[in-house]
């Protein structure tokens, strides 16, 4: 049912109007990075040090892990007690491929095109991921005004140093082969009439290099990447989770037990490699917060390659999006993408203050939030969640009347 604004939001509201002329003219400055290091030392639920516990068994044994996943990684494996047969080989392959969103997907259709065996397994069906539900697009350095060095300075400095720098090096540097890539296979990216790939600012740019899908990058990549592991037919095991991996004589991953989600029957897959692809862990909602995630987004990967002595790598650190729905409440956590920013929409306080520049880094962004509610300046929706303002009149205000519907947004109002 329709719940119009409570009175407090209707009053906040007006606030918000009564600024935007000014706000047209003037954007918010950019923090220094003194300033951004204390929003987040103080505001980023990354640096609550209750919401973390020490990991006592494993690789990382001694390291920090959010509870949530620390109470994962002690636990016993729920095949303990179970009597598998792992010399009863259900399925035997060159290459097993665990999950099958976006990373599982591609990693098959280049396994195939080497002319390996290869399957996927995966826990819904394929797609089921949150490849499906990216928005805003994905990031390559491919402009005549832009490289892989820029992106890699973006990119570094936007984790604020603390990333791996060869890993960094390699997403900057693969980056436009893997639009190129997926072009080719037949996604539909936003283009100009001359067929030059439209490119729009991501949170943290300084070059438009983001590429999209229209407001459904995500769903037009898996549609396409779905489609080609189906027309060359690489086998599909679906409604099935891993959940343990087997390994050989010389402790080498050479496959792993499967569990049939409908049926509650276990099988054996064996394989000369194993790749884990099972995304992230959003819905293990650490610390309470809401997620965009989908159902499968637990953390499975991270513990069976754990149990298996893969050490983790930033186990301590997970991405806050700034910006998810708040109200209405039927779709709390629903993600609003960052192209909503990138093209004019400002974060606004209770008070009509765009207390930040919108198009700080997601971390920055949402320790921006997350101070205003804490300090009093945050709106308060209906079931006292709180949160700031996406003011997004501003997109065609600045953009002309017709940007939204040119660019196909969702769009949402009040967000944390
Ligand atoms: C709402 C939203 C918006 C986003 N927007 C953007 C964006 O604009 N740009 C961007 O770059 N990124 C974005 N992201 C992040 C991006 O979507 C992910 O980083 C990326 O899609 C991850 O791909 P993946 O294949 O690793 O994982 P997924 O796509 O999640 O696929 C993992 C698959 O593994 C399966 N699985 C899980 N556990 C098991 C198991 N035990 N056994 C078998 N299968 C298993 C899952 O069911 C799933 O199918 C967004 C994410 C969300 C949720």
């Amino acid at each position: 049912m329709y719940t119009p604004y409570p009175e407090n939001m209707m009053e906040s509201i007006k606030k918000v109007e009564a600024t935007r002329e000014k706000r047209m003219s003037t954007e918010p400055r950019r923090l220094t990075a003194d300033e951004k290091d204390a929003l987040l030392k103080e505001f980023h639920p990354d640096y609550n040090p209750e919401a973390f516990a020490e990991i006592k068994v494993g690789a990382n044994k001694g390291q920090k892990a959010p509870l949530e996943l620390t109470k994962m990684l002690h636990s016993t494996s729920r095949i303990a007690n179970e009597k598998i047969d792992i010399t009863k080989i259900d399925y035997d392959v060159d290459v097993l491929v665990i999950g099958g969103g976006g990373a599982g997907s591609s990693c098959a259709i280049e396994a195939h095109n080497a002319g390996a065996n290869v399957m996927i397994v995966t826990k819904l069906r394929i797609g089921d991921a949150n490849t499906m539900m990216a928005e805003g697009g994905i990031q390559a350095a491919d402009k005549e005004n832009d490289s892989p060095v820029q992106h890699y300075l973006d990119c570094f400095g936007g984790g604020h140093f603390a990333a791996r720098p060869e890993l960094v090096k390699r997403l900057v540097m693969e980056a436009p082969d893997a639009i190129k890539w997926l072009n080719e296979l037949g996604v539909m990216f936003d283009k100009d009439t001359d067929g030059r790939m439209v490119t729009t600012h991501g949170g943290g740019t300084s070059r438009k290099r983001m590429h999209a899908c229209k407001d459904y990058s995500g769903a037009e990549i898996m549609r396409t990447l779905r489609d080609e592991v189906l027309n060359r037919q690489i086998p599909v095991v679906e409604f099935t989770s891993a959940v343990e991996i087997i390994k050989d004589e010389k402790g080498q991953a050479a496959g792993a037990i499967l569990l049939n989600m409908e049926t509650g029957d276990y099988s054996v897959a064996r394989a000369k490699t194993v790749v884990i692809a099972t995304g992230g862990a959003g819905r293990m909602h650490y610390q309470g917060f809401p997620t965009s995630n989908h159902y499968g987004a637990t953390a499975d990967g991270l513990v069976l390659g754990y149990r298996a002595g893969v050490p983790l790598l930033y186990q301590d650190s997970i991405q806050y999006h700034p910006t998810g729905v708040a109200h209405p409440v039927q779709i709390r956590g629903a993600l609003v993408t960052e192209k909503v920013r990138s093209v004019g929409a400002q974060l606004v306080n209770a008070e009509g203050e765009a207390y930040i520049h919108p198009l700080e880094t997601r971390d920055v962004n949402a320790s921006g939030v997350i101070r205003e509610c804490r300090e009093g300046r945050g709106v308060e929706a209906p079931g006292g969640q709180k949160g700031v303002w996406l003011d997004t009149p501003m997109i065609e205000l600045l953009g002309g009347e017709g940007t939204i519907e040119k660019r196909e947004f969702l769009l949402c109002s009040v967000c944390i």
